[in-house]
């Protein structure tokens, strides 16, 4: 079915590469070459003080001729200093502030803050972080040029109103990844609370939020006033692309979260509905992916699994569907031009 769209991502966490993630993301390339990735990179593999050049070779050979190289930003103490700008530790998204996990640096000292939210920062300090983490996708060799990265996912999911206007005002991107969905953090928060599961509720959720401004907003939710909605089986629809008018961004949601948050048949379930969809309304366009980070751990909710394993068994059963697989920024790339072809034609 030719107007069914797999998204498929990793996001790389910018925590510490693990030898046995990269060989298992390997594995699925050899096996599956025709499933573009777009992988969301997290810069602060290289402002450790660890060779550069050994670290982006490690995670080039994990990426596809035909796969993208997106950004994603987790707000590491040394990414954050390495921008110019003071780190601030809290708020996190764990409970009481708690810093969650920290990775070594060269010079044995721990780096702290991949669970700050980005939208804590303001908005002059959120253009230098966004302008020096596409500077090192550039300097350590993954992209070739700044303009060659056009996509962002923030970490936790969390990309507000003012880190929406950042990326604006940035000029790079054309479309955000991070929309995800409400319903589905909703039950998790219900099984697990967590300051995080109770933000992407009322972040992607059906109310406006302003405040605080790490959560605001502003600017998607008029786009979807029902909130974002995707794998959770009560939702009636899979929420699609929408185009954020005051950001000049389109919203490319990731409407599955990811795969250490997916069980096999919930992602069966997901497609099922995805194809009935596009049965009735057209284009259908769905998200799935997983962490580098966690790739080869056992799942959560599906053991004995590992996360890749949940995720290579949803996007086979994807397959089965004879649905097209395209990277975000492809995707990104079509809408504008039926954007601009609407508008020429009515010029
Ligand atoms: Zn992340």
């Amino acid at each position: 079915m030719s107007n069914l769209i797999l998204l498929a991502s990793i996001d790389w966490e910018g925590a510490e590469i693990k030898q046995d993630n990269i060989d298992a993301i390997k594995k699925f390339n050899e096996s599956h070459h025709d499933v573009p990735f777009t992988h969301f990179i997290c810069p602060s593999y290289f402002t450790r003080g660890f060779d550069t050049p050994k670290i982006s070779e490690l995670i080039k050979s994990a990426i596809k001729p035909n796969d993208e190289i997106a950004l994603h930003i987790h707000c590491w103490e040394s990414l954050i200093t390495a921008a110019g700008v003071t780190y601030h530790a809290k708020p996190t998204w764990n409970k009481n502030n708690d810093p969650g996990t920290g990775v070594k640096k060269a010079n044995g000292e721990l780096d702290f803050g991949h669970d700050v939210p980005l939208g804590s920062y303001d908005d002059a300090e959120l253009l230098k972080i966004f302008t020096n983490s596409l500077e090192l996708l550039v300097s350590s060799g993954l992209i070739e040029r700044v303009k060659d990265c056009v996509g962002f996912r923030c970490g936790g999911w969390v990309a507000s109103t003012n880190v929406l206007k950042a990326m604006q005002t940035t000029g790079n991107f054309t479309y955000d990844a991070s929309g995800a969905p409400n319903l589905f953090f909703k039950s998790l928060n219900a099984r697990e609370p967590l300051p995080l599961y109770s933000w992407l509720e009322e972040q992607w959720g059906s109310t406006l939020v302003n405040d605080p401004a790490y959560i605001s907003n502003s600017l998607t939710h008029p786009l979807y006033p029902d909130g974002v909605t995707g794998l959770d089986p009560q939702s009636p629809t899979i929420s699609q692309t929408q185009f954020i008018k005051d950001a000049n961004l389109h919203e490319i949601p990731n409407t599955a979260a990811l795969a250490d948050y997916n069980t096999v048949s919930q992602l069966k379930d997901y497609i099922d509905r995805a194809v009935a969809q596009a049965i009735k309304t057209g284009n259908t366009a769905i998200s799935m992916g997983f962490h580098d980070v966690n790739a080869t751990q056992v799942s959560f909710d599906d053991p004995p699994l590992t996360n890749i394993e949940v995720f290579t068994q949803g996007v086979d059963y994807f397959k089965s569907q004879n649905g097209v697989m395209l990277t975000r920024k492809a995707l990104a790339k079509r809408l504008r031009q039926q954007a601009n072809n609407v508008c020429y034609r009515y010029a």
